[in-house]
């Protein structure tokens, strides 16, 4: 038994739909699959129904960024309520400042002469948390850059001149708030980010755990965060960050943990809802 626990859909800046995630999941021989859309939990009851359908195990999730340090860091929330009041608040709030960061990147883009219409972006991306590969495929759609490489390359890697810094909230609000809706808190894919000093204070926080398993990890790397993880008493989860066909070849299944580490996921939330002297202790 498998999972994938890092999978992107059109409610964020993927291209596949929930449906379809769902059914390359079990073309894949997995047998867990959890969302986890930017700022949103939009797509999660779709998907759990397809699991449902096709006898698939759904966890609810969706992907956090925040900030630790001065460093950007992506948390995922695992198990959340998706009707939680507190939770769905926040997200409007993280959809609505996503949407202003469309509307000023095209006007830096403007700036420089580029002619692109925000209203093309929002179009395109159809959803309520766009994101820059959005306005990369509006610029390749205009015939503006040839490839999303090219687009990110030139005009929306940070530094470049349409780069806009994303508002993000503290590392340790994010996880209080993930806790109270009932879920698991884990810092994704710490190999990306290059500050490994962020993870200890975030533990400290209440972080549950560490994505050691993903699909841009390098063998030495995914050692290295088992043996933090274990360190820090940190769950450990993994996934493929798959964004269908928006960032190259669809990645789903390409990084798929045993079940076993959901089922350790799972003991430390009922821990959690057991009133007892140590279970509360990190989620401070
Ligand atoms: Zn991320
Ligand atoms: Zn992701």
């Amino acid at each position: 038994m498998f999972a994938d626990l890092h999978l992107h859909t059109h409610f964020s800046d993927g291209t596949y739909s929930p449906e379809k995630v769902v059914e390359s999941g079990r073309e894949h021989g997995l047998s867990i699959l959890a969302l986890t859309d930017h700022d949103t939990l939009e797509g999660c009851a779709r998907a759990a129904a397809a699991c449902a359908a096709a006898g698939l195990e759904f966890i609810t999730g969706a992907e956090l960024t925040a900030e630790q340090g001065g460093h950007e860091v992506h948390l995922l929330a695992y198990f959340v309520a998706t009707d939680h009041p507190r939770l769905s608040r926040e997200m409007a709030k993280f959809q609505a400042v996503r949407q202003d960061r469309i509307r000023e990147m095209v006007f830096r883009l403007n700036r420089i002469n580029i002619p692109l219409e925000a209203a093309a972006v929002f179009a395109l991306a159809n959803c309520n948390a766009p994101g820059r590969p959005h306005v990369a495929r509006a610029l390749v759609s205009a015939g503006h850059c040839r490839t999303l490489d090219e687009a990110f390359e030139r005009y929306l890697k940070k530094h470049r001149p349409a780069w806009v810094p994303k508002y993000r909230m503290s590392a340790a609000h994010a996880i209080e708030l993930v806790h109270e809706a009932g879920g698991l808190a884990v810092m994704a894919h710490p190999g990306l980010n290059r500050s490994d000093e962020v993870i200890a204070p975030m533990a400290e926080a209440g972080l549950d755990g560490l994505e050691c398993f993903h699909s841009r990890h390098s063998t030495m790397q995914m050692e290295q965060y088992l043996a933090l993880a274990e360190g820090l008493n940190l769950l450990v989860t993994g996934g493929s960050d798959c964004h269908g066909e928006s960032k190259g070849r669809p990645l789903i299944g390409s990084i798929k943990p045993p079940s076993d580490y959901v089922a350790r996921m799972k003991q430390r939330l009922a821990a959690r809802a057991r009133p007892g002297p140590a279970a509360h202790a990190t989620a401070a």
